[in-house]
């Protein structure tokens, strides 16, 4: 077994056993391997050991993976998550080539990529970024925004809304992290209310999985504990 094979199943009975604490089914929760910086032959390791939903910060990284596996046609059901800020004039290449966008945090951002999404290909799938931390450096709807963007996302044909993604404030302080994921949660519930398609709360990374899964989360981005410790940002 690889090293990322061994990673990834170790995450996996950690979902598990977070699930059975929080009395939810294991399979509630999905994992997402955030491949960012890695080579190709680190997703390729992750695919071989059943790992199929993968996410992308950087779009010229991405649309350069996406493309390179599609022509290799080694990994022909990956789903690809770009979880990364998008300018507006990236939005063409998120849209032609990305299964699920889970960064959306305008309303630019959503007409332009509902636009872009040739209605030929499957609805691009979309979660509201929300900025639960209130944190000026970090990007996402406030929570006030938040239903007034889903109300216009829901009405757009090329983009089929199914929730929130949240990256919290970093802290050791479990209870302001705690309180940070029921804020999500509760927004999450209130707009389950509102759109019955709407399924995924995704928050949760390798320092604060469990405690994400005890809030609700229905999908973990995890980068670090399946592909090791990632060297600085690449120039874009
Ligand atoms: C990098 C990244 C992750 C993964 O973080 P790790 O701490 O390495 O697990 C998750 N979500 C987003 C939005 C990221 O940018």
């Amino acid at each position: 077994m690889t090293d990322i094979a061994q990673n990834i199943a170790q995450i996996q009975a950690g979902i598990a056993q977070a699930c059975e604490r929080a009395e939810r089914h294991p399979d509630s929760v999905q994992l997402l391997a955030v491949s960012k910086t890695k080579p190709l032959a680190d997703i390729q390791a992750a695919y071989d050991a059943g790992q199929r939903q993968f996410g992308e910060n950087y779009v010229q990284e991405a649309v350069d993976k996406i493309t390179q596996l599609k022509a290799s046609g080694q990994c022909p059901d990956i789903e690809w998550h770009f979880i990364g800020p998008i300018q507006s004039n990236k939005t063409r290449q998120v849209a032609e080539n990305a299964d699920w966008v889970q960064s959306v945090d305008r309303l630019k951002i959503a007409k332009r990529l509902n636009e872009q999404r040739n209605s030929t290909l499957p609805q691009l799938n979309v979660c509201l970024q929300v900025n639960i931390s209130e944190e000026d450096s970090k990007s996402g709807a406030s929570a006030e925004q938040v239903l007034e963007l889903a109300a216009e996302v829901a009405q757009m044909p090329n983009l089929q809304l199914r929730g929130l993604m949240a990256i919290p404030e970093r802290t050791d302080d479990d209870a302001s992290l705690g309180r940070q994921f029921l804020a999500l949660e509760q927004i999450f519930q209130e707009l389950q209310r509102l759109y019955p398609q709407v399924d995924t709360l995704s928050m949760g990374m390798t320092g604060d999985m469990p405690l994400a899964i005890e809030h609700g989360s229905t999908m973990v981005r995890i980068g670090t504990a399946i592909f090791g410790e990632r060297a600085p940002k690449p120039k874009s």
